[in-house]
């Protein structure tokens, strides 16, 4: 319980609420023109100029800021803010309405060339617009692209940027950036060809790959979790840890994303890039600074720390599933083979479980066990530390299952931190039962923490690489992931649909794991 006289005071002598202790408004950004190639897609309007529109109604977005809408589709910049203002009001949360005053002056630094990545002078007219921001708006000649379009666009767009001088070599006003929607690359190949031509136009600094799992609020506290704390410090090592399972489940299906997701599958969608970056953050060593280099160097080394499976070893450690029919929240949904855009016999897998090992110091012998699958029981993307057993059991009676202790790092939905323990049941009888300590940032700091957007757009304005992928981490999570891919690609499964819609996922997952938490 917190002591309300510990509660900071404010200027005149009000109390604050002391669960919001220590929560501090968020730093300013730089002065920015930002273009968001793409800006009439689904992700521009359902998460990027929601929040856009967040940072300015929280004060973060600086007075010199110009957002600049490049696609397509037609729009004149009345039109386009237009546009912006009913995805605004469709997308943000209540509250959060555009209107009055401040709409109006944002709407205004709002505009929109209409365009064809493959065109040459439409990225000549997109410098001069950039020039006239900076007259305008005092944008200081701080310029960050916006890559929000289908990735086989990312390197046309690149060349082109590199052909209209509009690199960072030819800024000497102030700084240039590129963030790059996922997924970098399908492949370790065409990834390793996209770095190619990113960096013949950019440097690393300038490069901010983005996850969006890393902006969440319980993804970051991870390493406050390790590192602000002594307790958990002793025991995260193979000593004291019996294994670790990190899930990223999903109830919904893929929707109407048919085509994209047939030459995608769970493990390139999800396991390559969110699951094994939370491993990252579960298994790194501590970082000699909080600064995005020293930190991202340590997420390095565990990747290096990984094998990739011989191709003979991936039916023993990998586990495929694809979802059939099924009852979703008491209503009937299609299979996998019945949604829109996917082949009557795909054999793209829905649902993919890995055991991995990171073969150091600390965590050498303890199995991670990593899973991801659409259309499962219910939503939830959690990290399980499981510890190791007793070695002498002194309590509780002969049919009492003395359970290990279990520390759950919560991401989604609930977002905290629980810790499994054993108890004894009050009474004359010594039975022990499992109890729960149970941690959730929304009660704990009456706060709820913002989109992870919000968190990455301010970062990337702010020049701070820390949740952004280093290219160096990327090139080996596809390492690691390149021989299963190449053996489910070349294999076909037989058994798929392998497990029904709203349910535990594909039994071969057991093979890897009997005891997966239950979703
Ligand atoms: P959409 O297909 O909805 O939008 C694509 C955008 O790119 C449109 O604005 C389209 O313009 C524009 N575009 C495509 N080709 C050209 C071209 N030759 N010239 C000019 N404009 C072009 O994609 P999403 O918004 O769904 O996804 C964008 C990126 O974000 C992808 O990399 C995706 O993987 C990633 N992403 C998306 C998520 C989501 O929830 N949608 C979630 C996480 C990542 P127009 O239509 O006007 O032609």
């Amino acid at each position: 319980m917190l002591d309300a006289s510990l509660a900071p005071a404010t200027g005149d002598g009000e109390r604050v609420n002391p669960l919001r202790a220590g929560i501090e408004s968020d730093r300013i950004t730089d002065p920015c023109s930002i273009v968001f190639f793409g800006a009439s897609g689904d992700l521009f309007k359902r998460m990027l100029l929601p929040a856009i529109w967040a940072l300015r109604l929280r004060g973060i977005l600086p007075s010199g800021f110009a957002l600049i809408g490049f696609a397509r589709t037609k729009y004149s910049d009345q039109e386009f803010r237009d546009y912006c203002r009913q995805q605004i009001d469709a997308f943000a949360p209540d509250g959060s309405k555009p209107q009055g005053e401040l709409w109006e002056s944002f709407a205004q630094c709002l505009s929109y060339i209409t365009a064809d990545f493959k065109q040459l002078t439409h990225f000549q007219e997109l410098r001069k617009h950039f020039e006239e921001n900076d007259k305008r708006f005092g944008t200081g000649g701080n310029r960050l692209f916006y890559l929000a379009t289908p990735p086989s666009v990312f390197p046309g767009i690149i060349e082109m940027l590199r052909r209209a001088n509009l690199d960072p070599r030819n800024n000497e006003q102030g700084w240039t950036r590129v963030v790059i929607e996922k997924p970098f690359g399908t492949d370790l190949a065409s990834a390793r060809a996209l770095q190619k031509i990113v960096q013949r136009v950019f440097g690393e600094h300038d490069v901010y790959r983005i996850d969006h799992y890393l902006g969440k609020e319980p993804v970051q506290d991870i390493m406050a979790l390790r590192f602000a704390n002594t307790i958990f410090e002793p025991i995260w090592n193979r000593n004291y840890v019996q294994s670790v399972q990190i899930t990223s489940a999903e109830s919904i299906g893929i929707e109407d994303r048919g085509s994209y997701y047939e030459n995608a599958g769970a493990l390139r969608d999800m396991i390559q890039n969110h699951v094994l970056n939370l491993l990252a953050l579960v298994a790194m060593e501590p970082p000699v600074s909080s600064d995005a280099d020293a930190i991202r160097n340590e997420k390095f080394k565990v990747f290096s720390a990984i094998a990739p499976p011989r191709h003979e070893d991936v039916m023993s450690m990998a586990a495929r599933g694809q979802y059939g029919p099924g009852i979703i929240e008491g209503a009937k949904v299609p299979g996998y083979r019945g949604e829109p855009d996917v082949a009557p016999q795909s054999n793209t897998e829905t649902f993919a479980a890995l055991r991995m090992s990171i073969d150091n110091w600390r965590w050498a012998g303890v199995p991670f066990y990593l899973r991801s699958g659409k259309r499962l029981a219910r939503k939830i993307s959690e990290i399980v530390v499981t510890f190791k057993p007793i070695p002498h059991r002194l309590y509780g009676e002969s049919t009492d299952a003395i359970e290990p202790n279990m520390l759950v790092i919560k991401i989604e939905p609930d977002e905290g931190v629980a810790l499994r323990f054993e108890a004894k049941v009050p009474g004359p009888k010594s039975h022990i039962r499992s109890v729960f300590m149970d941690f959730n940032y929304g009660t704990g700091f009456g706060f709820h923490s913002p989109p992870a957007y919000e968190r990455l757009l301010a970062d990337a304005m702010r020049g701070d690489q820390t949740l952004f992928t280093r290219w160096d981490a990327v090139e080996l999570a596809w390492e690691i992931i390149t021989p299963v891919l190449d053996v489910w690609e070349n294999t076909k499964d037989f058994t798929f649909p392998n497990y029904a819609a709203g349910s535990q996922g594909p039994d071969t997952a057991l093979q890897l794991l009997a005891e997966w938490r239950r979703l």
